[in-house]
């Protein structure tokens, strides 16, 4: 089923070029099983360029169950986002490619835009190329390498 608070109508925002901010929380999003029981909290403000393109900037926090990489124990990641940026547009022709923010396609069926894939961008990013439980990450690193010199 889908979850239509990740959705937002944007018709008012772009016609009336306004910033809109909205916030929700403990919301859970299918896609990240690890989400702690009280799901993720964000805020996000919403600011038209013109009619057809929008700005929005994302402010995420919520807690995931990791299992440590090292000691195989599971723990608690809190992960913070602030000022998260990206896109929404009808058209991407418009948009530079070396553009640095995410861009996403404005709905224009319904005039909405779907935020789940932002947020879930969001915290993919902050995700750890080791993860660690914090007793692991007090730890001195060890390079077995270097071990023998
Ligand atoms: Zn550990």
């Amino acid at each position: 089923m889908k979850h239509t608070w990740f959705e937002i109508k944007v018709s008012d925002i772009l016609n009336s070029k306004v910033t809109d901010t909205l916030s929700f929380e403990n919301k859970m999003i299918p896609e990240l099983p690890t989400l702690s029981k009280d799901g993720v909290s964000w805020e996000i403000t919403i600011q038209s360029l013109d009619e057809d393109s929008l700005f929005v900037t994302l402010d995420v926090e919520c807690v995931l169950d990791e299992t440590c990489d090292v000691c195989s124990e599971t723990y608690q990641r809190k992960v913070k986002i602030e000022w998260y940026t990206a896109k929404y547009v009808t058209e991407m022709e418009e948009w530079v490619r070396d553009d640095e923010d995410d861009i996403l396609f404005i709905d224009i069926k319904n005039w909405i835009i779907d935020i789940e894939e932002l947020i879930y961008h969001a915290i993919q990013l902050e995700e750890p190329f080791v993860k660690k439980c914090e007793k692991c990450a007090a730890k001195p690193v060890e390079d077995d390498d270097y071990d023998q010199y």
